[in-house]
């Protein structure tokens, strides 16, 4: 069992031998109340565990659930250690999370946004990316990934104070894209309606990404029943050359958005 990613079910004390499991001494019966830690569900002696109370990583992914619990000594302090590094993967221990969590699924949308920034801003100006870097260090898999956190970033959801500095940094960026005469030319036209004022991948409330060939459009353009146009030049192009074997075409845009 992984004491990050479930949440600990007790063991029963026979399974541990009638043994405290940090020090082996007799717990249970004559020995007093032996004390459960609910972090790793084992039994604890007074000594090993001092009633001492913590978040519950699994618990907070599960069931968003914020309530201290009690912990022995050594996870207490384990925990503790770990709250500022980014191990906890929520969409491995319960992808549905964001289904249930409105707040986590903006997080999601800011990261991936961020994410689309992070691709101009690390091709222009050295002084750029690091302005970019600075603001959001030391987090910077905030940017390079959606799925991981640490318990500290998970306990700043319920207050917004995640979300209020990733839009700060996103506000950052995006100034920055828009104004920038490298970045701002990074961008797309979008081919179903052709409208010459360009449009960027990280615009996510009006934009819609291709997930094959990665071209942007207008999210009111790219209607269910209208294919991508990109896409269907390239099926076109296969099926005249006979082969499935995709063509390497040029595609002056699409570095930008190679996340
Ligand atoms: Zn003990
Ligand atoms: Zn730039
Ligand atoms: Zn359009
Ligand atoms: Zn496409």
């Amino acid at each position: 069992m992984c004491q990050f990613s479930e949440i600990a079910n007790e063991k029963g004390l026979d399974a541990q031998n009638f043994q405290c499991k940090g020090c082996s001494r007799s717990i249970g019966l004559i020995f007093g109340k032996p004390r459960t830690c609910k972090f790793d569900g084992w039994y604890y002696c007074y000594e090993c565990h001092e009633n001492d109370e913590y978040y519950i990583p699994a618990l907070i992914v599960h069931n968003w659930d914020f309530r201290k619990q009690k912990v022995c000594k050594k996870n207490f302090e384990y925990l503790q250690d770990k709250e500022e590094q980014p191990y906890i993967n929520v969409e491995d221990i319960n992808p549905r999370l964001y289904e249930h969590v409105p707040e986590m699924l903006e997080i999601q949308n800011l990261r991936v946004q961020l994410m689309h920034l992070k691709t101009y801003l690390f091709t222009c100006k050295q002084s750029i990316a690091e302005d970019f870097r600075k603001l959001i260090w030391p987090r910077d898999y905030l940017y390079e990934g959606r799925e991981l956190y640490s318990l500290a970033d998970l306990l700043q959801v319920p207050t917004g104070s995640l979300a209020s500095s990733l839009q700060k940094v996103i506000k950052f960026a995006t100034k920055h894209v828009y104004s920038c005469r490298l970045c701002s030319q990074k961008g797309f036209i979008c081919e179903l309606c052709n409208n010459p004022k360009v449009i960027y991948a990280f615009e996510m409330d009006a934009t819609f990404r291709c997930p094959q060939c990665k071209t942007v459009f207008h999210k009111a353009c790219k209607t269910d029943n209208r294919p991508c146009p990109k896409c269907q030049r390239r099926q076109h192009r296969q099926s005249l050359h006979g082969s499935n074997k995709p063509l390497l075409t040029p595609d002056y845009d699409s570095h930008v958005d190679q996340v």
